[in-house]
This record gives structure tokens, sequence and C-alpha cells, in this order.
């Protein structure tokens, strides 16, 4: 009895296995029905390669001939062979980068510009002192120039330069601080106060004292100027380096000189040297360690 009960336990627990054994050889056996539906979508890929002959043939012909079927076909047209093949697209993208860098050349144009000093703040001082400049174009002539040049052509107090000067806006500003300087020396030495101030040359591109051979005047930075005399209503105008010593003219003349050397780094007249010896050449030549240049 016994026998049987665990044969016929083993025969079920054969048959069982039998059966998932079964079960798992026949799940292997699936995947070949999958095999077999890409094998039906296989044929599909031929019909693209006659799209691709498509669109050549409508961007050559005009746009009135093109239907809405053909419309419809040349956004994937495009695509399709942009992808698949790469003749077609390539020269189309070439054509692009020679245009844009074309375009940046003219950016780097701007980068002068930055060298070329902010000087927004000194022409909001020379407004409030009264000086009337007006830009103008830039100055370049080989190691000469400026950038932000200004035509001056009045100082505070409504006193006129004859004729306008060409200078930098820190030149100006000192022309302007000084000239106010002058305008109360004046009325203290001669009882009257400048109408016009005599200018001898601002911005020329020229060595030191006319010397080519010399270095550069700041003349040729718009940054020096020379006035020539002073002129007065109802007075005879005074002539720098024309003054004779012990008269009102000679004390306004020295003293306006000297207060020169509160405004510009550079002030050079009468007894510096033989190209000074008529007019009083100021200047704002920037020098190491603040060093000023009066004489
Ligand atoms: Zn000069």
């Amino acid at each position: 009895m016994p026998g049987t009960i665990v044969g016929r336990v083993l025969a079920a627990l054969v048959g069982a296995t039998l059966v998932a054994c079964t079960a798992s050889a026949q799940s292997p056996a699936a995947p070949p029905p999958l095999s077999r539906v890409p094998a039906d979508q296989v044929p599909l890929p031929p019909p693209r390669p006659e799209e691709r002959r498509e669109p050549p043939a409508e961007n050559s012909t005009s746009k009135d001939s093109t239907s809405k079927d053909s419309a419809s076909k040349d956004p994937a047209a495009k695509d399709t062979p942009a992808k698949d093949t790469p003749a077609a697209p390539v020269p189309e993208p070439a054509p692009l980068p020679p245009e844009r860098p074309a375009g940046l050349p003219s950016g780097p144009a701007p980068t002068p510009a930055a060298i070329v000093p902010d000087d927004t703040a000194c022409l909001r001082r020379l407004e409030r002192l009264g000086v009337k400049a007006e830009p103008v174009a830039p100055l370049a002539d080989g190691m000469c120039g400026a950038a932000r040049p200004l035509r001056v052509t009045e100082l505070p107090d409504g006193v006129p330069l004859a004729p306008a000067a060409t200078l930098t806006c820190v030149a100006a500003e000192a022309l302007g601080r000084w000239s106010t300087e002058v305008r109360v020396i004046a009325e203290r030495t001669l009882s009257k106060a400048p109408q016009k101030v005599q200018i001898g040359g601002s911005y020329e591109c020229r060595g030191q004292n006319h010397d080519p051979a010399a270095k550069l005047s700041e003349h040729a930075y718009a940054n020096g100027v020379d006035v020539m005399g002073f002129v007065f209503e109802g007075r005879a105008p005074v002539t720098v380096g024309a003054t004779r010593e012990g008269t009102p003219e000679a004390a306004f003349e020295a003293a306006v000189r000297a207060r020169a050397c509160s405004f510009f780094r550079t002030v050079l007249g009468p007894g510096s040297d033989a190209a000074h010896a008529n007019h009083l050449h100021l200047d704002e030549r920037e020098r190491t360690a603040g060093h000023r240049l009066c004489q």
C-alpha cells in the first residue's frame, strides 16, 4: 500500500514538474512570433528613398506647381534626407557660418572705445563752472590725437576765448578754474575783469617747442593751451611777456602765472626758455609722483 501511495505522490510530482517544464518550454517559443512581426515591416523602408527624390524636384520647381500634398511632404522630406543623406544638407549649413563671422568683424571696432576715458563727471563740472564747450570729432593723427576733444568757446563769467580752443575736458576744466582766479587777480591789481582771453594755440600735432625730434608736446593730445594775453574793457590789453616790471600789469601777469601752477601740471612762460617768451604754456602732462613743472 505505502508503495502505491509513494508512487502516486511521485507521479504527481513528476507530472507537476513536467507541466512546469512544458510551460517554461513554451515561453521561449513565444519570441519567434515577435521576429515575424518586424519581418512584415521590412518592406516599408523602400518607399522612403522614393520620397527623397521628390524634394529636390520640388525645390527646383516653382512654388506655384507645388500642391497641398507636396507641401505637406516638404517638411518631412527635408528632415528625413538630412538624417539619411548628409550630402544634401551639407551645402545649406555651410554658407551660414561665413555670413556670421562677417558681421562680427564690425564688432571689434568698439574696443578702442574702451580706452576712451569716461569724462562724464568732468563735463558736468564744466557746466557748473560756466565753461561753454561742445564735443567735437575725435582727433587722430599718427601718435597725436584725443578721443574726446572739446571746442571750448567761453570761460566762466562769460569770458570768451579768442580763438576757441580744442582741449580735453581735463585741460578745459583747469583753464576754467584758473580763469576764475584770473578774474579775482585782475580786479585786485587792475581794477578790471578780463573781457577776453587771447589764445595762441591748443591742439596741434607737433613736438615740444615745435621740434620734430623732440618729445610730443601736450598740444599733440589737446592737453595744452597757450595764453597770449588778456583783453579788458576800458584799458589796454595785457600781453604776456610785454609788461614792464613794477607796473600793475606786470604784477597781474606774475600773479596769474603763479596761480596757474595750482591748476595745471605744467606752466611755462617768459624766462622759461626762448620758445615761451611771449605766452603762458599751460598743460596737464602727467608726471611720476605727481611732479609739476612750474617755471
Ligand atoms: Zn604751448
